[in-house]
């Protein structure tokens, strides 16, 4: 009798760890974020992030999403230029990268709704007179812009920046500190980050919105996963309704 006991316990036991091991570990129980952490304030690396070593405004609505399906969320880092792949391949099941929605993207992914609106700005020199303008950067101006990003686009198609004048880098910090030591006279790049990287190193931001329009940052799935897409936009819905984007926004700006 004690014996038949201990074998139930027993198999119980093991039923709940192997259950427990699927939750944690099995994809169903994990909610994929891919993002490329070098974004501040949507996206960066700390020692003590919210998921590990991650942290910032998509990170925390990505939790938000991943707790209100009952997941646990994991990030996956990797550069701004292979996001769109990753989630069209499955590698990831969203990406939460302060990605602006566009059409050319559109053709790849689908899109949440808008969580956030954003433009381009410059980041030159704090003594800087010569560039009030989108169009001052034509003037023989050395440009650096993140590759893949919407400044890239910006920069390269619309004011036709000369190819020898641009600079590309995979992070918007590698740029910034090209302005920082002389080397680039201005970064185009998104708001919110451009000023978080300028307040840090002492530069500043000029803003040109005649030329920059607005920009709606958005959440991408692989195309056709309404399933995921509506989960993500009910979370949105209720963040926006409870006010906690912004306080997201003001938390990590400071
Ligand atoms: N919003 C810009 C874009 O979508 C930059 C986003 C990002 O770097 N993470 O291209």
């Amino acid at each position: 009798m004690k014996k038949g006991l201990i074998k139930v316990t027993a198999l119980c036991a093991s039923a709940l760890i192997c259950a427990a091991a699927l939750a944690g570990c099995g994809d169903s129980g994990k909610l994929v974020m891919g993002t490329n952490a070098a974004f501040p304030p949507f996206e960066f690396t700390t020692s003590e992030g919210l998921v590990g070593e991650f942290d910032g405004i998509d990170v925390a609505i990505a939790s938000e999403i991943a707790s209100d399906m009952g997941k646990e969320l994991e990030v996956a880092d990797m550069d701004f230029d292979g996001l769109i792949a990753a989630v069209s391949t499955g590698k990831v099941d969203m990406v939460a990268a302060g990605m602006t929605a566009n059409d050319e993207r559109r053709k790849n992914v689908d899109f949440s709704d808008t969580y956030f609106l954003a433009s381009q700005v410059m980041v030159v020199s704090a003594d800087n007179t010569d560039i009030t303008k989108a169009e001052d950067l034509k003037n023989d101006k050395k440009v650096g812009v993140v590759l893949g990003y919407t400044g890239d686009t910006i920069v390269t198609d619309d004011l036709q920046i000369p190819e020898d004048k641009i600079t590309r880098a995979n992070r918007g910090l590698d740029v910034v500190q090209e302005v920082k030591n002389g080397k680039l006279d201005a970064v185009v790049i998104d708001s919110a980050t451009g000023k978080a990287l300028a307040e840090k190193n002492g530069l500043k931001v000029v803003e040109d919105p005649e030329a920059f329009e607005t920009e709606e940052y958005a959440i991408a799935v692989k195309k056709g996963n309404t399933e995921l897409l509506d989960k993500i936009n009910a979370t949105l819905a209720e963040l926006k309704a409870s006010g906690k984007i912004d306080e997201f926004a003001v938390k990590y700006n400071q």
